[in-house]
């Protein structure tokens, strides 16, 4: 039986090697690819419900030439998704023609470009937020939270980060967002290996990426279940997640402004340094008598006072 029941195809786009260098990105690739195209029961259910739109070598001409991160002209095509210029990058022009055009006939579920990095360990995602609607803010976080279920040794869910970053508007991953894929993600893959559970301290191996691929179609098909129980259990989580994190980052902004000392500028209320140059004398003049004035009397200062207009009558003297 089906897991799925839907009459019209979701769409699911999978990218990879936007990055030549990030070799670990294809060996992700070929492992999701190994999968869905396998004998396997779930294999089948994905083929049979999702069209699935994959390009998996983004950027061969930096590959072939063996560029780390740009293209044959030098650029990096994960920054210029927005680009109107078809000749100069037409890879990711294409790309994003194909996925607009996709979306005029179904609806794209979920967009997920494969890359490699060079200094985080294990596996994660970037994924985008929207700020201010705390249901898409628990939903965007679904698919990663899974991921990190499935493959618990591998994959951590901390690692991840869900921003819309200005200087990341040209990636695949912003640019399909703001077309209106919700489930719009960036998986990175270290070149190091793993942090956690029962692999940590080891390296990861062409099988350990490999597995990635087939961890992201379990995670499909999990995402995609009609039976709710795992979504809604993630909703959950990731509410108590958030709002565990909302009430850490209040309470240190509270500590925060409770350690700060005020310079003796704020405490006074007056102007900053040097914004009435000729003024500053008096201002300084006042100030430091208003310190006088709050230090604990002694004797020495009553004294020293009781001399003070002594010391007056004899400058005016001189
Ligand atoms: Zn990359």
């Amino acid at each position: 039986a089906n897991r799925l029941n839907t009459s019209s195809k979701k769409a699911v786009v999978v990218t990879a090697r936007v990055h030549p260098g990030e070799t670990n990105g294809s060996w992700v690739m070929e492992g999701f690819l190994d999968f869905l195209l396998g004998d396997s029961e779930d294999a089948q259910i994905l083929r049979e419900n999702f069209v699935f739109k994959v390009v998996p070598m983004l950027n061969p001409d930096g590959v072939v030439v063996g560029n780390y991160r740009c293209s044959l002209a030098g650029r990096d095509l994960n920054r210029n998704y927005k680009t109107l210029l078809k000749d100069s990058f037409p890879c990711v022009w294409h790309t994003r023609d194909m996925v607009k055009r996709l979306m005029a006939d179904t609806e794209v579920l979920l967009y997920c470009d494969f890359h490699g990095h060079n200094r985080k360990n294990n596996v994660f995602m970037y994924g985008c937020s929207s700020r201010g609607d705390t249901s898409l803010t628990l939903k965007e976080r679904v698919f990663p939270l899974m991921m990190s279920k499935n493959a618990s040794n591998k994959f951590s869910f901390k690692s991840c980060k869900f921003r819309v970053e200005k200087n990341k508007e040209g990636t695949g991953r912003i640019s399909m967002w703001k077309l209106g894929i919700r489930n719009s993600y960036t998986m990175e893959a270290t070149f190091g290996g793993s942090t956690l559970d029962d692999r940590r301290g080891t390296h990861f191996s062409t099988q350990d990426l490999k597995s990635l691929g087939f961890y992201f179609c379990d995670t499909l098909l999990d995402f995609c279940d009609p039976d709710k129980t795992k979504v809604t259990y993630c909703l959950t989580e990731l509410a108590t997640m958030l709002g565990k994190k909302q009430l850490q980052n209040a309470e240190k902004k509270v500590k925060k402004k409770k350690k700060r000392l005020k310079s003796r500028r704020e405490r006074n209320g007056l102007q900053p340094d040097g914004a009435r140059s000729s003024a500053r004398p008096k201002v300084l003049q006042r100030s430091s008598k208003s310190i006088e004035a709050d230090l604990p009397q002694d004797n020495t200062d009553k004294q020293r006072k009781r001399e003070k207009p002594v010391g007056g009558e004899r400058r005016k003297q001189q």
